[in-house]
């Protein structure tokens, strides 16, 4: 049957709401794929072409999914408050977690995520190591109750997740299952167009296993991202190394050797004026940055000292991490024992002092006198004063070494659409999910967990694919391949509507999934919301049809081609496979083309 646009629920905008500040919140509503519910903020109700393009992509994550071995289930969305009670989230996942009661006043939650309760129905099914390992997925829709649900589909509050969670009977084979999925998630983002980096976190922070977050490059991303051009590095730019530099490398203007000398500065106080005032590069100098720290342990809050170089920024997360505290804010004047404005590490006293490793490793440097108005030239670690703890204090840059390779490292925002995970025994130990292993011996099962946003992957494939005019879908995740427009006016209109419907039913029966623009509008219409909606291509039956040739053009093409009219649906079914569109095996194209 042949999809008509005129019966097609795509109310296409020529405007945004005002409220849609990033290229798909904007995209999307203004294409038709989505609106939102009433005045309620972050929900959304996804229309016909919306809904097409999150089929595609969900099929792509079921075809991987399964081709390692995933089964898919479906749990219940509401969940009772007793499971997380047992792994105790329930006090700790606080207001982002939408909690309900039933008529009897029992407590439940609209599921964030379903650890607990596939853990759950593991320890009810799993009892010997012959049924391990297990990996179950599933599709459907979670819950946040976001403060200020804002970005459209990126943080909604009612969303469409892929969650999976893995069993296994030790840790090496939950690292194999890992891998797999990491080379899955890898498959399917590359399949759906997206550009995306893998990224390392931090694996202490989980109780040991590792986990990795897939970051679409996209500058409404919600983090930055560093990564190398030459090797698979990256990292979130809060947790990236900034490898250390070689002495000699630092060797500034001043040369080395010789005593610190006292100069001069008066009126500088930031770095640009002191190293104006004494004609050396920013880079050549040392800053010192004073912090009030706070701590969990019961020691009492007091001033901290971080010397970094002057050209560059403090990674605050790390300086924290290295102090122990809980909490930093910078000292003001009178909370430290120096002149701000003017205070360096030598004679620094009474203040636990955290230098960069490049500051202890190069030099000599530029320093503050600690005295209003004195600066020191030529100072060197250890030489001049004490360093204290020495450490990477610094926030990475683009230019920065690629800590893998050498080379210079990029840096982008990204959108976080996957992120897998090592558990461990974490919930298994604290449901009591265990299974008997080969000797009998009751164990907690290991667990892997591994997410993917589903709607948050059909937002970033429009940040990441769109022009002044519209989205630009890649083929494999376009709610339709291919856009047949018939245009003129009278007899001739007629002539090219009907050549259209058989071009359109040609299309279909070659698995490119086609809609026929059968409106009654002007061809300026026609084309705008062809280009809006974003269909990779577009054939145009008009004038030309009298000489048996339509007007072909790909979404990225400046200009259209002349086809012949009986040539063209073979000729588009053909692009649109190689691009990964159409519809599964080929159907009814039998005619031997
Ligand atoms: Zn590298």
């Amino acid at each position: 049957m042949v999809t008509r646009l005129s019966r097609l629920l795509t109310p296409t905008l020529r405007e945004a709401p005002a409220d849609a500040d990033l290229p798909s919140h904007r995209l999307m509503l203004r294409a038709g794929l989505m609106r939102r519910l009433g005045e309620a903020a972050g929900l959304y109700a996804l229309l016909p072409l919306g809904r097409a393009a999150l089929a595609r992509i969900e099929a792509i994550v079921r075809e991987e999914m399964d081709r390692i071995g995933g089964q898919e289930v479906l749990l219940p969305i509401v969940q009772p408050a007793e499971l997380w009670r047992q792994s105790g989230r329930w006090a700790v996942y606080g207001e982002e977690m939408w909690r309900l009661r039933d008529r009897h006043g029992r407590e439940y939650c609209l599921g964030p995520t379903h650890e607990e309760a596939m853990t759950d129905l593991a320890r009810l099914e799993v009892r010997s190591w012959r049924q391990l390992p297990l990996l179950l997925y599933q599709i459907q829709n979670k819950y946040r109750d976001e403060r200020r649900p804002r970005f459209g589909m990126l943080r909604a509050r009612e969303f469409v997740m892929k969650d999976a969670y893995s069993f296994h009977r030790d840790d090496e084979d939950l690292a194999r299952c890992y891998r797999d999925v990491y080379d899955a998630y890898a498959r399917i983002f590359a399949r759906c167009g997206l550009d995306v980096r893998a990224v390392r976190a931090d694996p202490g922070a989980i109780g040991g296993h590792g986990t990795h977050e897939f970051m679409a490059l996209a500058d409404a991303g919600e983090a930055e991202v560093v990564f190398c051009p030459r090797c698979d590095y990256a990292a979130d730019v809060e947790e990236a190394e900034v490898a250390a530099v070689r002495a000699d490398d630092l060797a500034g203007e001043q040369g080395r050797g010789g005593a610190p000398r006292r100069v001069a500065t008066p009126g500088a106080h930031s770095i640009g004026e002191v190293a104006g005032a004494l004609g050396v590069d920013a880079a050549a100098t040392a800053k010192i940055l004073f912090y009030i720290a706070e701590y969990a342990d019961g020691r009492a809050a007091g001033p901290v000292a971080a010397l970094l170089p002057g050209d560059r920024q403090l990674n605050e997360v790390k300086l924290g991490n290295r102090t122990g505290a809980v909490h930093l804010r910078p000292a003001e004047q009178g909370e430290v024992p120096v002149p701000l404005g003017s205070a360096g590490p030598v004679g620094l006293h009474d203040v636990p002092l955290f230098t960069d490793r490049r500051v202890a490793a190069g030099g000599p440097w530029v320093v503050g006198a600690n005295d209003e108005g004195f600066h020191l030239m030529g100072v060197v670690a250890r030489r001049d004063f004490d360093p204290g703890t020495v450490a990477d204090l610094l926030a990475a840059r683009a230019g920065d070494p690629c800590p893998a390779c050498g080379a210079p490292l990029s840096c982008r925002r990204g959108i976080e659409v996957g992120q897998v995970f090592g558990l461990g025994t974490k919930y298994s130990s604290a449901l009591k999910a265990h299974y008997l292993d080969a000797a009998g011996v009751e164990r907690p099962m290991v667990m892997g967990c591994y997410g993917i946003g589903v709607t948050r992957t059909l937002a970033a494939v429009v940040e990441q694919h769109h022009d002044d005019n519209g989205i630009i879908w890649p083929g494999s995740v376009s709610p339709y391949d291919c856009a047949v427009v018939p245009v003129g006016a009278g007899e001739a209109a007629a002539r090219a509507l009907s050549a259209g419907e058989r071009l359109t039913e040609a299309l279909e029966a070659r698995g490119v999934r086609a809609v026929l623009d059968d409106r009654d509008e002007r061809p300026g219409v026609k084309f705008k919301d062809a280009d809006l909606i974003g269909y990779p291509e577009r054939v145009t039956l008009g004038r030309s049809l009298a000489d048996g040739l339509v007007e072909w053009k790909g979404r990225r093409e400046a200009e259209p081609r002349l086809v012949p009219l009986d040539e063209a649906a073979g000729r588009i079914a053909e692009r649109v496979r190689a691009a990964g569109g159409g519809v599964g095996p080929q159907r009814g194209a039998t005619d031997g083309r």
